[in-house]
């Protein structure tokens, strides 16, 4: 099947998708751009406003949501979980890490709306502790 052969750079797998703040396109691949204290300050088009590549080409893919289960939650910052879809009869696993706040039933919300496994991997966070 074609989506099984279809594969996204590593880079692609943890891009966000939004907003250029040059070009002023929705829904391009973008590239983080900080001021000198490392302030996250603008988003471009992660390889130039007018390559092609910029903008997702990723499938719809059909997934079937097996288990959300939670594996951690710390004290106050974040909550972990392990998330299994079915996918082309193949099932794929994956670990992602949400804020504190998130629950079984808004999880399941989000990744049900995700159109591919790669969006639903996205859905990671880098929760910082202070
Ligand atoms: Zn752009």
């Amino acid at each position: 099947m074609a989506t099984e052969k279809y594969q996204l750079s590593d880079a692609e797998e943890t891009l966000t998708i939004g907003k250029c703040d040059f070009c002023y396109e929705e829904g391009r691949y973008l590239k983080p751009l900080h001021d000198k204290y490392g302030d996250h300050v603008l988003d471009q088009c992660f390889y130039g406003c007018e390559d092609k590549r910029s903008v997702p080409n990723e499938p719809k893919e059909n997934f079937e949501i097996i288990s959300i289960v939670e594996t951690y939650r710390s004290y106050c910052h974040d909550s972990k979980w392990k998330i299994s879809i079915k996918l082309n009869d193949k099932v794929l696993t994956m670990n992602l890490t949400r804020l504190h706040s998130e629950n079984e039933a808004s999880l399941r919300e989000k990744i049900v709306h995700c159109r591919n496994r790669h969006e639903i991997k996205r859905l990671n966070l880098y929760v910082f502790h202070n």
